[in-house]
């Protein structure tokens, strides 16, 4: 059995207070829930999460990064400096930087090269529209963004990711793909995995997103690929976010 990851996309929001309130919320509730969690947040904040959760069971990092090192460009944030402050995970591809950046599989998969290089763990996002979906292409969709990543990667280094199935229609809809729905495809995607590295699909968490709330976890992280979820509006919620984690148990 996969041990549980439960993780929070902060999106863009939260403040000071606000963040502080949150994380002291979830650090007191976390028990001895057996699930890992974290929590990816907007890159301002990065610097409180180390001082707030440093030592602690919570994890943090970014939501994106720039596919290139540090220098001229403008706006950017670089994998090393989320490395710089203690970051652990970093989201690349989430369908939000897709649909409203314009950023290709291509770009996904330099990010995800520069994540790794910082030794950090990308969580790489793949889902398909409802247009998609209707027309039948989800597994057509989702392996081609996956493949584009895993073709950048040296078969080696595919232990160190985490994948997230995130159907775009289900995000922030309330309307959650269904167990066996998110179930079908995290199979198919562990099997692309498979088809690189046996030992990576066996060990690599496939999170699920898209509408995941207390009253709907425990149905689709009770499936055997599914692995954790990817949080947004329920993560912004100290008592749901761990009502999920509770889930996960
Ligand atoms: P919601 O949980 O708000 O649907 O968002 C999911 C998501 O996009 C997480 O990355």
């Amino acid at each position: 059995m996969r041990p549980k990851l439960v993780i929070g996309n902060w999106k863009m929001n939260g403040n000071r207070a606000d963040n502080a309130a949150l994380l002291a919320g979830i650090a007191a509730g976390l028990g001895a829930h057996a699930a890992a969690c974290a929590v990816c947040v907007p890159a301002p904040y990065l610097q409180q999460c180390e001082e707030t959760l440093a030592g602690s069971r919570i994890a943090w990092g970014a939501q994106d990064v720039s596919m290139h090192d540090c220098g001229a460009y403008t706006g950017e944030v670089c994998a090393r400096m989320v490395a710089d402050f203690g970051g652990r995970y970093v989201i690349v591809g989430h369908s939000e930087r897709r649909a409203y950046h314009g950023e290709s599989s291509e770009l996904v998969a330099n990010k995800v090269l520069a994540v790794l290089e910082q030794r950090m763990v990308p969580i790489v996002c793949v889902g398909e529209t409802l247009e998609q979906r209707e027309a039948g292409q989800t597994v057509q969709v989702v392996g081609a963004q996956l493949d584009a990543v895993l073709d950048a990667l040296d078969p080696q280094v595919l232990p160190g990711l985490v994948l997230a199935y995130e159907p775009v229609w289900a995000i922030g809809t309330g309307r959650n793909a269904t167990p066996d729905m998110a179930q079908q495809v995290h199979a198919q995607l562990r099997a692309r995995l498979a088809a690189r590295n046996p030992a990576a699909a066996a060990v690599v968490p496939v999170l699920y997103g898209g509408s995941m709330k207390p009253d709907n976890a425990f149905d689709l992280l009770a499936q055997p690929d599914i692995d954790g979820g990817l949080i947004g509006g329920a993560a912004l919620k100290a008592p749901d976010f761990l009502a999920i984690i509770a889930a996960a148990d």
